[in-house]
């Protein structure tokens, strides 16, 4: 007979409960080993506008000399909006953190071209930085056509993702539609 490693541990499952051995403990154990010593870090789904809250945990970061990494991403039972539950997305989010093919930096495809070229961070902010001023340079309207004082820039479109907190939110607000003068401002967790 060839059984693989799984019908092995089936049968020997099997037998443990019809020997009236009681499995539950061992199960609740290795879900615990799993997730001992690692730190708890609250935070939200990225998802969708739902925002369920999470809990990551976090393994190594205790340790010197150690990378902490993701071990385990669960719903957090104190959440408000999801009790703990998360839908089938939310629960495979560990596989969006840990992931080989994230991307970790900046890629820029030039006008004309279908190839993307590496570059650093500094060299992306210049480059928003001086597309905006740019933009809004040309675009900006102070009046509109029948001489009423406006101030709007709508050339230039701003939209908040569902993790970020209310002091994000005013934040962006300050400084795009007070500050810059920004009218199409739009938030994930509206949509
Ligand atoms: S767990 Fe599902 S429903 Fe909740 S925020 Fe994530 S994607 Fe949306």
């Amino acid at each position: 007979m060839n059984a693989t490693r799984r019908d092995f541990l089936r049968i020997g499952a099997a037998g443990a409960a019809a020997l009236g051995f009681d499995l539950a403990p061992a199960r609740a154990e290795a879900r615990a080993l799993k997730i001992a010593r690692t730190t708890e870090t609250r935070s939200t789904c990225p998802y969708c506008s739902v925002s369920c809250g999470v809990i990551v945990h976090t393994a190594g970061d205790k340790a010197r000399n150690a990378k902490p990494f993701v071990v385990h991403v669960e719903g957090d039972p104190d959440h408000p909006i999801n009790q703990g539950s998360l839908c089938s997305k939310g629960i495979a989010l560990k596989n969006n953190i840990v992931n080989d093919r994230r991307l970790t930096k900046v890629l820029y495809r030039a006008p004309g071209t279908d190839k993307f070229e590496e570059r650093t961070w500094d060299w992306a902010i210049d480059r928003i930085a001086h597309l905006f001023k740019e933009t809004r340079d040309r675009t900006f309207r102070e009046k509109d056509s029948q001489g009423r004082t406006i101030n709007a820039l709508t050339s230039i479109g701003v939209i908040g993702g569902c993790t970020d907190a209310n002091e994000i939110n005013y934040l962006m607000s300050k400084t795009f539609r007070a500050g810059l003068g920004v009218v199409p401002i739009e938030q994930q967790s509206r949509i």
